[in-house]
């Protein structure tokens, strides 16, 4: 399998390659060259694996530089038990007829990101190993993914974790999460100020490349491919639960913001899953739901993104977005370049609305999307709670929210669970006058010790840390 870039540059690169890569070099998103087709003599071999080996059945499509048995052990070694909770990993339940969440938030820090991030810590780790190289790995955060890295990278050889966070701004159990963590290769950055500095810290630092070359420097963001196609095996995992048969269509509703999450179930869609409808579910930030209802894809200041009570679905542009108008536009490299380098680079946005190519989106690729607020995201708390009997997170909620708009008769509705309830405590406490559960683990985590260094927002003090930690 050859990769290539959205935006048209003449390299095709195998796994491995983009594996530890950020964008190509022209600025594009890596995609596969083509998507592998799964008939139903396929499917109906995969139903009854286990998670792992169905993970490691579709990852063998888009791998081809790492031998079998290897790639093999690597997901038996991710998808497991201990590290996820339970033997399904992603279990599915029926809150009511044809309504179904999908649990992805049983890993280590509790939201769905750990699904690939587990992944991509061991993919990191063997393929370091194999070229005798290091990474240091430096990212913002400003809860989810941060945390979700750390613990992923945590102890792997010849990888370090540099992770900046605005000082005093993430939920308390965030900050417990990541700053009680004691391994030696993993280190808390505690910015002065907000999210957006802690971004331009890292963009500074990525953009001196003497510096990047020097200490090897790279990321771990959502347009990691290797996140993204780890992803696809859940919609697989759901997809065979929530049915009998492999004829049977099923729906999925996600909570959206970066657009990772729910183009990794547009590949599972494109590979021949019996995908009917993905629900684009946002929040207040709605740049996804007004380009699927109107056609045009306006990207946002940062004045005009609203701090919500789902934050990790606070995003005012929508990174792995590239990869799906690029199938949309039917590959064309030529037009994907003038939506995504001149029409947003000159105007900030573009508009497909009068576009041939806008209509399929809804027809041929089945998306369509919704819109909640916090009032809506309360309301669907409590009602879940009273009906179902169900604690819901509030990124969940807007999900549900979505789906509920969106239900056709006799085809199962799956909501992607992205985060569980305890993450964001406030808002569940504002909805119905009671803490979540907390899982055993994280009890009292707020009173361990804390390993973080505070530093200024300047990108020559974060260097000099990174400079001064790296031998
Ligand atoms: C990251 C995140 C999202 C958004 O996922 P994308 O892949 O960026 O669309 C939604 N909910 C939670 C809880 C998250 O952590």
């Amino acid at each position: 399998m050859n990769y290539l870039s959205t935006r048209g540059h003449a390299d095709r690169k195998r796994f491995c390659e983009i594996l530890l890569e950020g964008l190509a070099p022209d600025g594009g998103l890596y995609l596969p060259e083509t998507y592998p087709q799964v008939d139903t003599a396929t499917l109906a071999k995969w139903r009854t694996l286990p998670y792992a080996e169905l993970a490691f059945e579709i990852l063998s499509l888009y791998i081809d530089d790492i031998p079998a048995a290897d790639l093999k052990a690597i997901c038996a070694k991710t998808y497991t038990t201990e590290v996820f909770g339970t033997d399904e990993i992603v279990p599915l339940r029926e809150l009511e007829d044809g309504v179904y969440l999908e649990a992805l938030s049983n890993g280590p820090t509790l939201a769905f990101k750990d699904m690939a991030m587990q992944l991509l810590g061991n993919l990191f780790e063997y393929e370091l190993a194999r070229r005798g190289a290091e990474l240091n790995i430096l990212g913002a955060t400003s809860g989810d993914t941060g945390s979700a890295a750390e613990y992923a990278m945590r102890g792997k050889k010849g990888v370090r974790v540099f992770m900046t966070s605005p000082d005093g701004r993430m939920s308390p159990f965030q900050q417990a999460q990541m700053f009680s963590l004691q391994d030696a290769n993993i280190h808390n950055i505690a910015i002065t100020g907000v999210f957006d500095d802690c971004q331009d810290i890292v963009k500074a630092v990525s953009n001196d490349l003497a510096f990047k070359r020097k200490y090897r420097i790279g990321t771990v963001n959502s347009i990691n491919w290797a996140r993204l196609l780890a992803q696809v095996v859940y919609y697989f995992a759901g997809y065979f639960q929530a049915t009998a048969s492999n004829d049977k269509p099923v729906s999925f509703t996600v909570p959206s913001g970066n657009f990772g999450n729910v183009c990794a179930g547009h590949v599972a869609r494109m590979m021949g899953l019996p995908i009917q409808t993905l629900v684009v579910a946002t929040n207040e930030n709605d740049v996804l739901d007004e380009f699927f209802r109107t056609g045009v894809y306006r990207v946002r200041a940062a004045v005009d993104t609203h701090e919500t009570s789902s934050p990790s679905m606070d995003i005012s542009k929508a990174s792995n977005f590239e990869r799906f108008v690029f199938d949309l536009v039917g590959r064309d490299p030529a037009r994907l370049r003038q939506l995504f380098v001149d029409d947003l680079g000159l105007t900030g946005s573009f508009d497909l609305s009068a576009d041939p190519a806008f209509k399929q989106a809804a027809e041929r690729f089945g998306f369509r999307s919704g819109r909640s607020t916090h009032a809506d995201r309360l309301a669907m708390i409590r009602d879940t709670e009273k009906r179902f009997a169900t604690l819901i997170d509030p990124h969940t909620a807007d999900g549900l929210k979505a789906a509920r708009e969106q239900l056709t008769p006799g085809v199962p509705m799956v909501v992607l669970e992205t985060a569980l309830p305890i993450k964001f405590a406030a808002t569940v406490v504002e909805a119905l006058g009671e803490e979540p559960a907390r899982p055993k683990k994280f009890e009292g985590i707020e009173a361990l010790p804390k390993r973080v260094v505070q530093l200024p927002a300047d990108a020559e003090a974060v260097k000099a840390y990174i400079a001064q930690h790296c031998d």
